[in-house]
């Protein structure tokens, strides 16, 4: 059994960061396990248009599913993640949005201590470097190099008078004081390439002698000497290996497999182990709870003229143009992410911060036999989401074997606060569309459609065609009630030598994209480990 001071189990948005803060000093060594095979090097994860070719890639995606269920009319919801060094900070769409202040400020009115806003934007400041906003909100030496998203189409200043028009303001920094308003969006893109752990941290870390990073090592188990947590069982090269962490290991393994990694090691709720004859360590209910995620529904229309929306752009001989241009001069829709504008608003004026979010696009999805590409019809889409849904759904191993994927039980739009806020988030993007310029140059709502009008029909719509924004959370929450799985330094509770840092420790989802939050949450619990030596 090989020894270390610390083991980071998963290299993504939280683990790439841990290992790297870990060794940082010199003093410890650390054994970072990634299940994925792919490296910093793998040539979809630089180039902002790879994550086309990503997110249905098995190779270096975990490519899961939801059980239909009637929250979402009987339909699987695709669940996506990252399998390879940086975990799926190098597969997801690059957008920088870390949420509202009051997000954080109820994580510690929860109980979280030292997880208010002003807690966290030290972390937050510290990951990032950008020119952009005042510097008492951003960060200008980080790793993470953040721009502003290009406006790649006529589209976008179109889109931008009529929120306006409505009302918006332009808010080109929806991290600073408010979120509300319309802006082009942030992105952890610098020079046409992804900015992502595994490049940003780890490419620098790994030439440390203190850090290993085994790739193609997934983790079955958890070692655990009564309550203490000693090592690991992984999986790697087809043979079964330990490791021991003489101080901790981490569990970095994102919101779906690192409650899985708990229940197979023997931490969870007594119900669920003992159905597949797991002894249980340690009873925490909470273990897998708490899902959430942003769900909602996207909504199409077409233009009546050609040159606003990016089709065509994605196939055929101009996409090989675009190819052409990326390559020589790092420009184009190639050198973008994804949702690269932004609209935050309210769904009453009751409602003081903003609680929906429309990530809008200059073109059209079509998906066929489950894969998505760009269609050739001249359009544009919003997802339209609640920011913040109090609807929880679930994550349980469905089996004893390590190398099945656990049951993902969404529960979509159950509290009448989701379905009223869903609803006003449909009508929100169609007060826009309905503004002149952009309202001059559109054909036809052609999803949900004109026939769709009252808050039944919208639902039914959405539980029909929604998917999610891919940020799962909060299946391994902090806090200290009942069904909290760890404590404010994150460490699981009823365990010593272990704790859990990544996105599933998020005891609410925020208001915004997931992995700076989770880069947060890491850069903040490497302080914390270090603090205690
Ligand atoms: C397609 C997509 C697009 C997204 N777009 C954005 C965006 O634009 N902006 C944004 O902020 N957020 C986005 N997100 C969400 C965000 O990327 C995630 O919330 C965030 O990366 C989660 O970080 P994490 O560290 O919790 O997990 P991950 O980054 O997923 O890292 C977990 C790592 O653990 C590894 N692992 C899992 N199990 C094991 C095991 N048993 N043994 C060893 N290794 C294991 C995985 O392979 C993975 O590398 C997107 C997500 C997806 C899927």
């Amino acid at each position: 059994m090989s020894d270390y001071d610390f083991i980071v189990i998963g290299s993504g948005s939280s683990g790439g960061v841990l290992a790297a803060r870990l060794t940082e000093n010199g003093k410890y060594r650390v054994l970072c396990l990634e299940a994925g095979t792919r490296s910093e090097r793998y040539l979809w994860s630089r180039p902002p248009g790879g994550t086309a070719f990503m997110i249905e890639n098995p190779e270096v995606n975990w490519r899961r599913f939801s059980t239909p269920n009637e929250s979402t009319a009987n339909r699987p919801i695709y669940v996506p993640g990252g399998k390879l060094l940086g975990g799926t900070s190098a597969i997801n769409g690059m957008i920088f949005n870390r949420g509202q202040r009051m997000d954080y400020d109820r994580w510690a009115q929860m109980g979280c201590r030292g997880w208010s806003h002003e807690d966290v934007l030290p972390y937050f400041k510290k990951l990032e470097s950008t020119d952009i906003g005042s510097d008492h909100y951003r960060g200008r030496g980080g790793p993470i190099k953040v721009t502003v998203a290009a406006k790649t189409s006529p589209f976008f200043d179109l889109f931008i008078e009529s929120a306006q028009a409505v009302g918006y303001p332009l808010n080109p920094d929806y991290t600073g004081d408010t979120q509300y308003g319309v802006a082009m969006a942030q992105q952890t893109i610098h020079r046409g390439l992804r900015q992502s752990t595994a490049t940003q941290y780890l490419a620098p870390a790994r030439k440390r002698p203190n850090l290993t990073i085994r790739m193609g090592a997934e983790v079955t188990s958890l070692i655990l000497e009564g309550q203490r947590c000693i090592g690991v069982r992984f999986r790697c090269d087809g043979a079964m290996h330990e490791a021991r962490a003489s101080r901790e290991a981490i569990v970095s393994a994102g919101a779906i497999a690192s409650p899985k990694l708990l229940e197979l090691s023997g931490i969870g709720n007594p119900k669920v182990l003992s159905r597949f004859g797991i002894p249980v360590i340690q009873e925490l209910p909470g273990v897998g709870e708490n899902l959430r995620d942003h769900f909602g529904p996207t909504l199409k229309w077409t233009f009546r003229q050609r040159g606003l929306s990016l089709a065509g752009r994605g196939r055929g001989l101009r996409l090989l143009l675009e190819i052409a241009r990326y390559v020589l001069f790092r420009k184009g829709f190639i050198s973008e992410g994804v949702c690269t504008l932004r609209v935050f608003t309210r769904s009453t004026d009751q409602v003081e911060q903003a609680d929906i979010g429309l990530l809008v696009n200059p073109f059209l999805l079509e998906i066929i036999n489950q894969k998505r590409r760009m269609s050739n019809v001249d359009g544009f889409f919003i997802y339209a989401q609640v920011q913040r849904p109090e609807s929880c759904g679930s994550i349980h191993i469905q089996s004893p074997d390590p190398f099945a994927a656990p049951a993902i039980s969404y529960s979509f739009l159950a509290t009448e606060n989701d379905r009223r806020t869903a609803v006003a988030a449909v009508r929100r993007a169609r007060e826009i569309a309905a503004a002149r310029p952009i309202a001059d140059v559109i054909a036809e709502e052609i999803a949900p459609g004109p026939q769709i009008q009252s808050d039944a029909q919208i639902i039914d719509f959405i539980r029909k065609t929604g998917a999610t924004t891919f940020h799962a959370v909060g299946t391994c929450k902090m806090g200290h009630d009942s069904m909290a799985v760890v404590d404010d330094q994150l460490r699981v509770h009823g365990i010593r030598g272990l704790r859990v840092a990544d996105a599933s420790i998020m005891p609410m989802i925020i208001s915004g994209n997931t992995s700076i939050p989770s880069m947060m949450i890491a850069e903040k619990c490497a302080d914390m480990i270090l603090a205690e030596l």
